[in-house]
């Protein structure tokens, strides 16, 4: 099963695809987690996407498209795979689209979890990440036990600088700017699972895999 997550910075595609990846048994790829880890670990392609990201716009194409069109033919990806924060253009949607047409595959769904822009400037900025493995907290709606500690690793938990109002609202505008447009893109082909995005996570859960188990 091949899956796109779509829907504005902060509308859960993480948490969500996180739990489809464990329930189907394919891998889930976030562009962003693979990006913050280069920058972590300071590589070439973290320097390149460290000052896009922290001013809230976006990586360009080209740093993105090979990445990714190279991971989905790991071995780990026959089965499936769910993209988390890929495609954000139309051009990253056709890259991708060229690269599954050409292993005669092609995307089974894109799921777009629908919220406004208040409700996610409210929710990101109590988002906490840990410094050390990239788990992330909600200070409200997902605590970590002891605060300012990940549950996970230990280390100390931080409001992400792209999770700071002013970049949330930067990253908003490129998101109805580039991104949104992707809706329209998968609804054409068929392909668009639109779910309401201001439920608790388990409720939209239940309503995505409802749709994938039949
Ligand atoms: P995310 O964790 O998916 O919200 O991504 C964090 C940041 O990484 C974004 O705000 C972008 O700067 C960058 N990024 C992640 N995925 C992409 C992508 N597909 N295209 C361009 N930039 C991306």
């Amino acid at each position: 099963m091949k899956i796109i997550m779509l829907g504005a910075p902060g509308a859960g595609k993480g948490t969500q695809a996180k739990k489809l990846a464990a329930r189907y048994g394919i891998p889930h790829i976030s562009t962003g987690d693979i990006f913050r880890m280069n920058i972590k670990n300071n590589t070439e392609l973290g320097k390149k996407a460290k000052g896009y990201m922290d001013a809230g716009g976006l990586v360009p194409d080209e740093l993105v498209v090979d990445l990714v069109v190279d991971r989905i033919k790991d071995q780990d990806c026959m089965k499936g795979f769910i993209l988390d924060g890929f495609p954000r253009t139309i051009p990253q949607a056709e890259a991708l689209d060229y690269a599954l047409n050409n292993q005669n595959e092609k995307i089974d769904y894109a799921i777009n979890i629908d919220i406004s822009d208040e409700a996610i400037i409210e929710r990101m900025s109590g988002r906490r990440a840990c410094v050390g493995c990239g788990a992330t907290y909600h200070i409200v709606n997902l605590p970590s036990k002891v605060e300012g500690v990940c549950d996970n690793c230990g280390e100390k938990l931080i409001l992400r600088d792209d999770d700071k109002p002013e970049t949330v609202k930067k990253r908003l505008e490129v998101y109805h700017e580039q991104t949104q447009s992707l809706i329209d893109y998968y609804n054409k082909k068929g392909l668009i699972l639109n779910i309401d995005g201001t439920t608790g996570a388990d409720v939209i859960f239940e309503e995505i895999t409802k749709v994938l188990d039949e």
